[in-house]
């Protein structure tokens, strides 16, 4: 059987439901195509929640991508009666010179969001859970900040989509995407579509789809904690965080609230052991309680010892750096038959929508609503 449609978005992952629903919305015939259910827990956008930031400790360009996800998100909350971010305010805690603290100002400065300096007395004074900061940290409050609730979103833009006249084809896998002169096959074991133009958005498989991307997929767990002291680890006493720390693994998270407990996450120093490439069709979905967990309870011990040590909770994810740890968004070789979005490097949640937004603009050629040069797939062949 063959279907024919103006564009087809592989993966329905945070990326790729976020383009599907913005192509649905410019009224284009769009199908969106997803090997597992709606929402699964096989791939990166899994769990309740992710951190979502406005400045941007990465780089200065992603401010406006996340501040577009908020916008959208909001009024997509707005017509379904749901939340999808709570700005309960991140610290990026460090050294003055920092990554976490000099990449927080300058992309808030670049896009003239409001932050607050701490110096080490007031951030002490404040987070007293911080029991392992070290003598020269100090924290940048970023209030627009807070978190986002992942797999909701994800389900909200594939309803959306469908809403505004998607078509959707879970449990449907693809198992190749062939450039053809008048466009696109995109072939499944039962079903071949046609198009004009494929945006394949398949998270860690997106170099086993479209190969040739300098992408390096790995396992990283997500790992929940239980407070020694009820409250103190409260989202409102507790918010998010990313923490460079000085010659010690760094640490992100953020305080429980309702329906999810203390999230913290452990980003290795710069050795081989926390870059492992996987094959995410062989990826290790064990977890192992010395490899996954010690490492990661002996830290949090030092930093937070308001918290039990050990996880309550342990969930296998994977992320997908690329050389540079930014995205791959765009169309690889320049060719108008083909968009990617992928290499999320660990950060790429609280940007989906903004990148959907991005993806739609430029398989309809509009203009970008900002500069994504920075993302551009081909730039590390150039
Ligand atoms: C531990 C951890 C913590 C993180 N923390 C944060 C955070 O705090 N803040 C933040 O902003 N980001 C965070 N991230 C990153 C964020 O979760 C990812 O950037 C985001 O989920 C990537 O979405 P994706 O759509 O690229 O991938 P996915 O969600 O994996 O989507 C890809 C989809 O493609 C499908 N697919 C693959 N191959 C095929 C095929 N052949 N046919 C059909 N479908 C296919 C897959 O099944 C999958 O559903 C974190 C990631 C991890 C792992």
């Amino acid at each position: 059987m063959a279907i024919s449609k103006d564009v087809v978005v592989v993966g329905l992952g945070a990326f790729g439901s976020a383009a599907l629903w913005r192509l649905a919305g410019r009224g284009v015939d769009v199908a969106g195509i997803e090997r597992q259910g709606i929402g699964h827990h096989l791939g990166s956008s899994h769990g309740a929640t992710r951190l979502f930031r406005i400045a941007c400790l990465e780089h200065p360009g992603l401010t406006p991508i996340a501040q577009q996800s908020l916008a959208l998100w909001t009024a997509l909350g707005e017509r379904t009666g749901e939340v999808f971010v709570r700005q309960s305010g991140c610290l990026n805690v460090g050294a003055p010179y920092s990554r976490a603290v000099r990449g927080a100002i300058a992309a808030a400065s670049a896009a003239g969001a409001p932050i607050e300096e701490l110096g080490h007395d007031e951030l002490a004074a404040r987070y007293p859970q911080y029991a392992g900061l070290g003598a020269d940290d100090v924290a940048v409050w970023d209030p627009g900040a807070g978190i986002c609730y992942a797999e909701p979103i994800v389900r909200a833009q594939v309803a959306e989509a469908e809403r505004l006249g998607a078509a959707v084809y879970p449990h449907t896998m693809v198992t190749g995407v062939e450039l053809v002169d008048s466009g696109v096959v995109v072939r499944t074991p039962t079903v071949e579509f046609r198009a004009r133009q494929v945006v394949v958005c398949a998270g860690a498989w997106l170099g086993k789809l479209v190969g040739d991307l300098p992408l390096s997929p790995r396992r990283t767990p997500l790992y929940w904690f239980r407070a020694k002291d009820s409250g103190e680890f409260d989202l409102g006493r507790f918010p998010a965080f990313v923490w460079k720390r000085e010659g010690a693994h760094s640490l992100w998270g953020h305080g429980s609230g309702d329906g999810f407990g203390v999230k913290i996450g452990l980003e290795h120093l710069e050795t081989e052991a926390g870059r492992v490439v996987v094959d995410p069709d062989e990826v290790d979905r064990y977890i192992h309680l010395r490899a996954d967990v010690d490492e990661l309870a002996e830290t949090v011990a030092d930093a937070f010892p308001g918290l039990e040590p050990r996880p309550e909770k342990v969930l296998p994810c994977m992320i997908t750096d690329s050389p540079d740890g930014q995205f791959l968004v765009g169309r690889p070789g320049e060719d108008p038959r083909l968009v990617i979005a992928g290499g999320d490097s660990g950060h790429g949640f609280k940007h989906a929508g903004g990148l959907g937004e991005l993806l739609a603009q430029l398989t309809v050629d509009e203009s970008p609503y900002c500069d994504a040069t920075f993302l551009d797939p081909n730039r590390f062949t150039r």
